[in-house]
């Protein structure tokens, strides 16, 4: 039996066909430029994005005003960083982030320590968490941001957002999140989890590659990261994406909609995963944590004794897609930050495996995949050395 299976939904997901449905016809008939006011066609495309920015807010419980579209969630990361640290650099130079986040937001910070800022790189513990006393103590008076992932994209740890929060409105320091894996995921309300600024992209929740929003609460000054016309209220630049803000409202309406059912179906394939690698396949490893702070569709575990790029071109063989870390990370050679943050030593950080399902995965999938992967491990076990002195020694 052969089949083709697509467990790598923390890196991207299938485009819904209702999504698609709801974007064509920004791609034919209302093709007009959404900032074109003084002729119908135009003013149809900006009443449309109005109602799409309306159902953006509305899933994530902001204002219609605290929406800002942009061209993906690396894009709302780097403006969150880099327009708090411009607009707010007469007041202080510090941030404050975690080692476990995405490559935007650690790129931006890197960048910006380039550019004179000083960044502190909180630890995590063991299972990708990080302490919200350490964000308390890390706070100087030059603190101008704290950013911190609502759900890593790794290995699913869900972060104390809200505890986080609260320090962050004691001492008055703005908050952003990147809740990108956070959406359809999890309930994600800005209030809720008191943040200032908040990051999603679509093509994360079954919308269109390339859109993404950034919300910035009321009050809060950025700076632009990208200049030239006035669109976004002036903040930014660049003709919408009229058929992708589309998409990205059908997406986020629907995972909304659906969202306990959605995380219950994709939970009970995520345990049955875990379980079934955990009774098949010795020497291995739940990477992140196995309670209620793993996200529901997250799968990560380490293999000692095998290489993680060759479990995955073995499991492609066999028509499954998976990852063995963050899309961005692979094809360089570096083990992920992500394990090396919890503690993993290179070798078995190597030989990790990130399986994520999605809504639509089945248990038939779920089955193929736990008859396919032992022997892949047991395979590639085979050739290694290390593995070899440990079957002697047993
Ligand atoms: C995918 C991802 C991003 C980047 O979003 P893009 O739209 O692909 O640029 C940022 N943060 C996290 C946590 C992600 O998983």
């Amino acid at each position: 039996m052969s089949m083709s299976v697509y467990l790598d939904n923390n890196a991207t997901t299938s485009l819904k066909k209702e999504v698609l449905d709801a974007m064509l016809p920004y791609y034919t008939e209302h093709y007009g430029n959404a900032s074109s006011k003084f002729y119908a066609i135009g003013r149809t495309a900006e009443q449309a994005v109005y109602r799409f920015r309306e159902t953006v807010a509305n899933a994530i419980g902001a204002k219609v005003n605290e929406i800002y579209f942009t061209g993906s969630g690396c894009e709302a990361d780097n403006w969150a960083i880099k327009g708090i640290a411009n607009a707010y650099k007469s007041k202080g130079n510090h941030i404050i982030t975690t080692q476990v986040e995405h490559h935007a937001v650690l790129g931006s910070c890197e960048f910006l320590e380039k550019n004179g800022y000083e960044v502190t790189y909180l630890p995590v513990d063991e299972f990708g968490r990080v302490n919200p006393a350490d964000v308390e103590a890390a706070i100087t008076e030059k603190t101008i941001l704290i950013t911190v992932m609502t759900a890593n994209n790794e290995i699913g740890t869900i972060q104390p957002i809200r505890e986080i929060s609260e320090i962050a409105k004691e001492h008055k320091i703005i908050f952003h999140t990147d809740a990108v894996q956070a959406i359809g995921h999890m309930k994600v309300d800005v209030h809720e989890l008191g943040v200032d600024m908040l990051s999603i992209s679509a093509h994360k929740f079954h919308g269109p590659k390339g859109v993404g929003a950034l919300y910035i609460k009321n009050g809060v000054r950025i700076s632009n990261l990208i200049h030239g016309g006035g669109q976004e209220r002036g903040k930014r630049a660049a003709t919408e994406n009229v058929a992708g803000i589309a998409g990205m409202a059908k997406a986020i309406e629907l995972a909304t909609a659906h969202l306990d059912e959605n995380m219950a179906a994709m939970q009970d394939k995520r345990d049955k995963l875990i379980k079934g690698i955990m009774e098949r396949i010795p020497y291995c490893r739940l990477n992140g944590p196995a309670d209620e702070t793993r996200l529901c569709n997250n799968v990560n575990f380490s293999f000692q004794y095998v290489e993680g790029e060759s479990i995955l071109m073995m499991l492609d063989m066999k028509g499954i897609a998976a990852s063995s870390g963050s899309a961005c990370a692979s094809g360089s050679l570096d083990p992920s930050h992500v394990l090396l943050a919890i503690g993993l030593p290179h070798e078995i950080a190597h030989g990790s495996l990130r399986l994520s399902v999605g809504e639509d995965t089945t248990d038939e999938e779920v089955a193929y995949v736990l008859e396919a992967l032992p022997p892949i491990i047991e395979r590639l076990r085979m050739m290694s050395p290390l593995y070899e002195e440990v079957l002697k020694k047993n």
